[in-house]
């Protein structure tokens, strides 16, 4: 089954005497799921007395109320005696202050962020909580799984850098060791002259060398997965049947924009580490937070790069807004039925096997008061709950189908390289940069309809089956990715690379054009930076020519030999079955920044080099109307069925339920007819010049989840 769930209790809200008909609504509301955050400094108020008659009273009555439950543990709030009973295990900051903790803005009763896990007095407290917990709840029938580690909180409230106390630079000093083999390996990677490992000091702030800046980034998302595997362990131990995951604030690649003075690129960890050993990963989304509003793109990409990372593994939508998101004395907009119902769609869409709103009642707490709740008071709740009974109905009747889809393997991937995001931190204190120029790329391919996944540095296995591989702002790259990659091309990939790809290594340091392998492999090199005198460049791809928007400068490239008056700025050159095309410039952010009208000749162009590289698109679109130049987002994919058949499946999601639409599927994707199985409604296939047509809407939603038979 898919799982369709609520966040619901942060003790000790919402007050008892709700539950018990909030339950009864929920159930009634087509969700079949209660997630309960169990906070340690509330469970723990008193070294080693474990209090959960709350938390029974509650999973008692969702058993009752025909409800699954999903402890998310909370061991991020620390109780007030931590420092008392581990002393000296505060974090310490950048500039070597002591960390003076808090009550965490939205949780009314415990410390944040308390210890460091690396002090194993705090971590020893940590897991004797989650054992506890898990201990106690591991008999309880209608217990689904676990969420070890909330949005991956670790260090807010901080007020500046953490961590730099001893243990935490002990351990950044041993993780060194053993990834260069010594000092002496260390020296030579670095090419410093150290005497003693206390010499070696972690970065401590932007626009210092890069070096040990992007080396002390590195370690602390190590840690980060470090640790999430730790939990998961602790919390395995003791129910090994169970899933149990981890779930960020917003995916990994997200968080390039986390910056200077508050936090370290991917300081929250790595998706793709995490997935490694965990059931699944997961992320938070609020696509109407406050005043801003995320657009169909962006939050189609958000859970792309999600699913991107799991690895064959869960992916859940572990808070998705409920309700309106006032923030402090404001009124955000309202969140309307039809936009929730296309979030908890793309997820499914994307994989997802549970989507957990955040969350029932609207908060009473804080800044969050008044807000996000699902049930709550900003004026539609009711026609939420409507459409989402609509979608529980949906889910109990083709849930064994939906959780066994999955979506069409991409046959483009875009790069991730973490190394370029510790770099550009290490420079400018964030790396919102080689991020945008993600976001655009994947922008710009969800608006063309090509499927795409995200290929993180260090899980390069997902080059296989890709047939382009774009690779925006990377400026780092060592010998073992980029061999990686000129493998990709020698059998037959093309690798679309843009300005300065690996003119730096991880140590940070600066490579001439010649030394960099992508040109010593193609011969192809940069001739060094030139300033931009425009904000377009025209180059001519498959004969035709494209004025695409540009960023930051120019570095014209020549093959070996050449001399500068021959320099052009997008290189194509063969290297075994496939190419490299080399781009002297940035796209993608630049993308971003122009806007959609000045952007289409980026899609198109995108298009055609994607064309050119022999992707398919699965599905296409015909005609949209009213088509004011919003688009359309089909994912395809299908489920086995029986011993060797598989059942298709398109999700088609439109700008609004009022737009029809006639699309084109690949022939043979599905059978005479398809059903929608939101809607019910059956709808012909008709052959038109070797695809296959199907014409759609109005729609409740904007969404249609089409089956075939
Ligand atoms: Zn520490």
């Amino acid at each position: 089954m898919i799982h369709l769930g609520t966040q619901y209790y942060r003790p000790p809200f919402p007050n008892e005497r709700y539950w018990e008909d909030d339950l009864r609504q929920m159930a009634d509301a087509g969700l079949n799921t209660l997630q309960l955050w169990v906070v340690w400094a509330w469970v723990e108020a008193q070294p080693d007395v474990f209090r959960f008659d709350d938390y029974d009273r509650l999973v008692e009555l969702a058993d009752k109320h025909g409800l699954e439950v999903l402890l998310s543990t909370i061991a991020a709030i620390h109780p007030y005696w931590i420092h008392r009973v581990v002393p000296g295990s505060e974090m310490v900051d950048n500039f070597g202050h002591k960390v003076v903790s808090s009550n965490r803005g939205e949780v009314h009763f415990g410390l944040t962020p308390g210890g460091c896990f690396d002090h194993p007095g705090v971590w020893e407290r940590m897991q004797q909580f989650l054992t506890a917990t898990a201990s106690h709840y591991r008999e309880a029938g209608n217990l689904y799984g676990w969420d070890a580690w909330n949005e991956l909180r670790w260090n807010v409230q901080a007020d500046g850098l953490v961590c730099y106390c001893d243990h935490t630079v002990a351990r950044f000093r041993d993780w060194l060791d053993a990834k260069h083999g010594g000092l002496t390996g260390l020296n030579e990677a670095w090419q410093r002259r150290y005497t003693s490992w206390e010499d070696v000091l972690p970065g401590k702030v932007p626009d210092r060398p890069y070096t040990e800046m992007m080396a002390f980034q590195d370690f602390i998302a190590w840690r980060s997965v470090q640790h999430a595997y730790d939990r998961y362990a602790a919390i395995k131990a003791v129910d090994g049947d169970r899933p149990v995951t981890v779930h960020g604030a917003q995916p990994t690649v997200l968080h390039g924009s986390d910056s200077y003075p508050t936090a370290t690129a991917l300081h929250r960890g790595n998706d793709w580490g995490f997935s490694e050993r965990i059931d699944g990963v997961g992320t938070s989304s609020f696509p109407k937070w406050g005043g801003l509003e995320m657009d169909r793109a962006q939050f189609i990409n958000r859970i792309d790069f999600s699913a991107s990372a799991r690895q064959g593994k869960r992916l859940w939508l572990s808070e998705l807004q409920g309700g309106r998101s006032n923030i402090g004395f404001s009124v955000a907009q309202s969140v309307d039925a039809a936009s929730q119902q296309s979030w908890v769609w793309t997820g499914i869409s994307a994989g997802a096997d549970a989507v957990l709103f955040w969350c029932w009642r609207d908060e009473v707490f804080g800044r969050e008061s008044t807000g996000f709740g699902l049930a709550g008071n900003d004026g539609l709740a009711e026609e939420r709950l409507t459409a989402m009974r609509r979608t529980g109905e949906v889910l109990r009747t083709h849930g064994e189908f939906l959780r066994a889809y999955e979506p069409e393997a991409a046959q483009v991937g875009v790069l991730f390289s973490p190394q370029a995001y510790y770099l550009y931190w290490a420079q400018e204190g964030t790396a919102r940069v080689p991020l945008a120029a993600i976001q655009g790329y994947t922008r710009a391919l969800v608006r063309q309809n090509i499927p795409y996944r995200i290929v993180e540095e260090g899980h390069l296995d997902a080059l296989e089956g890709l047939k382009l591989l774009i690779v925006p702002r990377a400026v780092v790259m060592d010998e073992p990715v980029a061999e990686a990659l000129a493998d990709f091309v020698r059998n037959g990939g093309v690798l679309f690379c843009e300005s300065e790809t690996g003119s730096f290594s991880e140590a940070g340091l600066y490579r001439y054009p010649e030394d960099r392998f992508l040109s010593r492999v193609t011969g192809v090199r940069e001739v060094g930076r030139r300033r931009l005198s425009s904000e377009s460049i025209s180059v001519t791809l498959a004969g035709s020519t494209y004025v695409l928007p540009a960023a930051q400068w120019l570095t014209p490239m020549v093959e070996a030999g050449g001399d500068e008056a021959h320099a052009a700025l997008l290189k194509r050159v063969a290297l075994g079955d496939g190419r490299v095309v080399f781009c002297g410039t940035y796209l993608g952010d630049a993308y971003m920044e122009a806007g959609p009208r000045r952007g289409q000749a980026f899609e198109a162009f995108l298009l055609a080099l994607a064309t050119r590289a022999g992707v398919e698109r699965p599905a296409t679109v015909v005609s949209v109307t009213p088509g004011d130049g919003d688009f359309v987002h089909v994912k395809v994919g299908s489920a086995p069925v029986g011993a060797q058949g598989e059942r298709p499946l398109a999700f088609v999601f439109t700008p609004s339920p009022e737009t029809n639409v006639v699309l084109a599927f690949r022939q043979g994707t599905f059978g005479e007819r398809v059903v929608d199985l939101l809607s019910g409604d059956e709808l012909p296939v008709r052959e038109v010049e070797g695809q296959q047509r199907i014409s759609l809407g109005p729609t409740a939603w904007g969404v249609a989840v089409l089956a075939g038979s």
